[in-house]
C-alpha cells in the first residue's frame, strides 16, 4: 500500500523574540499570565529532540525581521550576536534536513518600508490587502534574501496571519517571481491556507507561469496546544486531552486519524508559542506524544515528508492535484 504523506507546519519560530509577546498589546495571555517577550536557545535544542526522535518532517519558518527588532545578520534588539547565530546554526544543523526553511515575511508584527526601513503604521496583513504584485515581489525578496544571506536554502513562504490571502492574484504570481529571482529555483511553496474537516484536504496547484509553479500546502488540523496559552492549564491530565486531539493513543481517533479516513493528507500544525507554552514547554510535550503515537499507530500508513518532498511530489504529477472546488466558485 502507498504510503500516505504526513507533514508538520511550525509557525512564528524567530531568534530569541517572541512574534506572540508584540500580537497581544497588553503583553497578557488570556488569563492575565505576562506573556514571556523572549525564548531561550534551549527550548529550541529541545524541539531538535523531539523532531529527530520521532523522524517528524515538514516546514519550519524563520521570521527574519522578527517584531522589528532589527534583522537575522544584523542583529536583534539587545540579543547578543552569539545567541542569534547559535540558533541560526542549530536551525541549519538540525531543522533544516528534515524541514523546509522558509520566512513568515519580514517581521510579522508591523510592515516595513522598504525605501526607509522604517515601521509602518499597519500590521503586514493589514499591508498586505492594499498591494499589488509589484509592491509584494520585492517585499518578499527581501524576506528570502535575508534567510539566504544567513545560509538558508529557502524556496517558500508562510503568510503572517491572512497575508495576501484577500489578494491572492497578486501575491501568488509574486511568491513565484520572488523565489525565481533571489534562488533561481521555478519550483516554490505555499503555506496560507487551512483545510480542516474537509474531505480529501491536499496540497494544490496554485499559480503556473511557464514552466514555473506554485504549490499551496494547507495544514489539515488545528494546532491543538493553542488551547494551554488561552487557559494556562498546562495539568498532565490536559496535555494528553491535547494529544488526543491530534490522534488518540490506540490510533483510532482524533484529527489526523479523521483526515486519513476522509481519504486526505495529514498536515499537522502548531506555532513556537504554543509548543512553549509560556516557558512550560507543555505544547511540546504534546508534540512527543503525538509523534509516539503516529510512530506506533500510522508507522504502516504515513509517510513524513518535508515541504521540499511534497512540492517534489506535487510537481511530478499536477494534474491530480486541482484547486479545492471550495476555492474555485
Ligand atoms: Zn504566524
Amino acid at each position: 500500500m502507498n504510503k500516505v504523506p504526513m507533514s508538520f507546519i511550525i509557525d512564528d519560530p524567530a531568534p530569541v523574540y517572541s512574534t506572540f509577546y508584540v500580537h497581544r498589546k497588553n503583553h497578557l495571555t488570556d488569563y492575565g499570565e505576562p506573556i514571556l517577550e523572549k525564548f531561550p536557545n534551549s527550548f529550541l535544542f529541545d524541539f531538535c529532540d523531539i523532531v529527530e526522535k520521532h523522524n517528524m518532517k515538514g516546514k519550519f519558518s524563520v521570521v527574519p525581521m522578527v517584531a522589528n527588532q532589527g534583522d537575522i545578520i544584523n542583529g536583534l534588539g539587545d540579543a547578543p550576536m552569539e545567541e542569534i547565530n547559535e540558533w541560526l546554526d542549530t536551525v541549519k544543523e538540525r531543522i533544516a534536513p528534515r524541514f523546509a526553511i522558509g520566512p513568515e515575511m519580514l517581521t510579522h508584527a508591523a510592515a516595513i518600508d522598504l525605501e526607509t526601513g522604517k515601521d509602518l503604521d499597519v500590521n503586514e496583513h493589514e499591508w498586505s490587502m492594499m498591494q499589488t504584485e509589484e509592491t509584494l515581489t520585492p517585499y518578499i525578496k527581501k524576506a528570502l534574501s535575508l534567510l539566504k544571506e544567513a545560509g538558508f536554502d529557502a524556496y517558500g513562504v508562510t503568510s503572517p496571519w491572512r497575508f495576501g490571502i484577500d489578494v491572492e492574484d497578486e501575491y501568488y504570481p509574486s511568491i513565484s517571481k520572488a523565489v525565481y529571482a533571489v534562488t533561481g529555483k521555478k519550483n516554490s511553496w505555499v503555506f496560507c491556507r487551512g483545510l480542516r474537516e474537509l474531505p480529501d484536504a491536499k496540497p494544490w496547484v496554485a499559480f503556473e507561469d511557464g514552466d514555473r509553479c506554485l504549490v499551496s500546502i494547507p495544514a489539515t488540523t488545528y494546532d491543538r496546544c493553542w488551547t494551554m496559552l488561552c487557559t494556562g492549564d498546562v495539568s498532565e491530565k490536559n496535555i494528553l486531552a491535547c494529544a488526543d486531539m491530534y490522534i488518540t493513543e490506540d490510533g483510532k481517533g482524533g484529527d489526523i486519524i479523521d483526515v486519513l479516513e476522509s481519504g486526505g493528507w495529514p498536515i499537522m500544525i502548531s506555532h513556537w508559542q504554543s509548543m512553549y507554552t509560556n516557558g512550560t514547554s507543555a505544547g511540546l510535550r504534546v508534540i512527543d506524544i503525538v509523534g509516539e503515537r503516529i510512530k506506533k499507530n500510522l508507522s504502516d500508513r504515513v509517510e513524513w515528508m518535508s515541504f521540499g518532498e511534497i512540492l517534489e511530489k506535487v510537481v511530478r504529477d499536477k494534474e491530480a492535484f486541482p484547486i479545492p472546488k471550495v476555492f474555485n466558485v
